[in-house]
């Protein structure tokens, strides 16, 4: 598939005129209409709510748009769960599924309402110590151990991931919480990442759907919810066919209908903690080429760095990319395109063909919707971009502006430098 910006180069230049690159964009009309299609394929469990990962792109008008479809947010941290709140998510609309959770942070999750969502056995003391009770409605994280798999082929080793509670622990965990007072009762597990296959949904579903019959009936606490968490993924790679989450909705309605129905347990509201695939495509970082060199290879150095999108110097991460108007020319050039940071891995692209590159030139990088701008940190000093929102009737909207010198210097407040360089006493 030929991946296209979802923003034409004219666009770009009318914003960057205006907003200077590298900042992210974001396409409302895409958003929402994957909004649409989550919801309308789960339409079919009445209580079904998606709660978007914040992690993933932790941008109030994104998220409260995303909240016009009924979703919710999933948190794991205190200033998640600090921006949910003053968003307007309240009581359930809040999932708390964290892990390795400090004390204050189950007892700010608790005052909001939230689902807590325990990762761990030990937690359960840990979280009475800290509220002095149970809540009544509580979610178990659940992890299987060994490998994943679908059909031989793997899609991840939960086995080797921090996350959950084993199989003995979570039966134990659920008849200890029943005697505590808990009575509405959840199982989540998030067992294979950035799965580009319709049947990870269904598979996890089976697993989950098999687990709770058998832990209603053994323990008597009565599940009220199954969250199948997130890991929906997204073809970062041209030649990669998209997930149809229309395919997706159907494969958990059947196995719904085969496991949990008979079971009497038709009542049960499926959850989901999606966020790569509900932002993930909808976004791009715009960078500018500033640079061009001619060592032992060639690379184009562009205005953006790993700071504003580490996946690939993280995880090697493929992220495509498209230099605006240069669409239909041939991809007979070989480039390095890099950032200025002082890490050889600041690297957006190696070895990738693309076409003739002069100085000047906008590169769009596509999918960086989700755990892009997020997971951006300031090594070498360097600042966070902004964030854009290109809207449905093609205006366009600073939704974050970009981060300032003094906005990084901020925690140095009260030192004579910070007052040397921004004044005050
Ligand atoms: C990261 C995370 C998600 C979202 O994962 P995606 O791969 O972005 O869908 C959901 N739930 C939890 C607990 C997570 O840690």
């Amino acid at each position: 598939m030929v991946k296209k910006p979802f923003v034409t180069k004219e666009k770009l230049e009318e914003i960057a005129a205006q907003i200077p690159t590298p900042f992210h964009i974001y396409d409302e009309k895409g958003l929402r209409e994957n909004a649409k299609a989550v919801q309308e394929a789960f339409a079919w469990n009445p209580g079904f709510r998606e709660y978007f990962a914040v992690k993933a792109n932790p941008n109030p008008t994104l998220i409260k748009l995303l909240g016009e479809y009924g979703f919710g947010c999933d948190c794991s941290s205190e200033t998640e769960l600090m921006l949910s709140d003053a968003m307007g998510f309240h009581g359930d609309k809040i999932m708390f599924s964290s892990n390795v959770t400090p004390a204050s942070e189950y007892a700010l999750a608790e005052k909001l309402g939230a689902i807590i969502n325990l990762d761990d056995f030990t937690h359960i003391d840990f979280l009475e110590k800290t509220l002095g009770y149970i809540p009544e409605t509580i979610s178990c994280r659940y992890n299987p151990g060994g490998l994943f798999s679908i059909s031989n082929d793997i899609m991840d080793n939960p086995g080797d991931a921090k996350y959950g509670m084993t199989t003995e622990q979570l039966f134990d965990a659920f008849r200890i919480l029943k005697e505590k007072g808990a009575k509405r009762f959840g199982i989540h597990a998030f067992l294979a990442s950035n799965t580009v296959s319709n049947e990870y949904y269904p598979a996890l579903a089976k697993v989950l759907f098999e687990l709770a019959v058998k832990l209603e009936k053994e323990t008597g606490a009565k599940i009220t919810f199954i969250n199948l968490s997130g890991g929906v993924g997204i073809p970062y790679r041209p030649d990669q066919e998209p997930n149809d989450i229309r395919v997706i909705g159907e494969g958990v309605h059947k196995v719904y209908d085969e496991i949990l129905v008979p079971a009497g347990m038709g009542d049960v509201a499926i959850y989901t903690e999606m966020g790569r695939f509900m932002m993930g495509p909808y976004g791009g970082l715009v960078t500018r080429a500033i640079h061009e060199k001619h060592i032992y290879k060639e690379y184009i150095g562009c205005d953006a760095c790993a700071v504003n999108l580490m996946r690939p110097a993280m995880y090697g991460a493929y992220h495509h990319i498209t230099v605006m108007g240069k669409e239909d020319q041939p991809c007979d050039h070989k480039y390095d395109v890099t950032g200025s940071l002082c890490e050889n891995n600041d690297k957006f692209a190696i070895d990738r063909m693309l076409p003739k590159i002069d100085l000047g030139d906008l590169l769009f990088i596509h999918d960086t919707g989700a755990h892009g701008f997020s997971m951006g940190y300031n090594y070498n000093g360097k600042l966070r971009s902004a964030e854009v929102l290109l809207k449905e009737d093609g205006s366009f909207e600073l939704i974050r502006r970009a981060e300032t010198p003094k906005d990084y210097f901020a925690t140095l407040d009260g030192t004579p430098e910070y007052r040397k360089m921004f004044g005050g006493e």
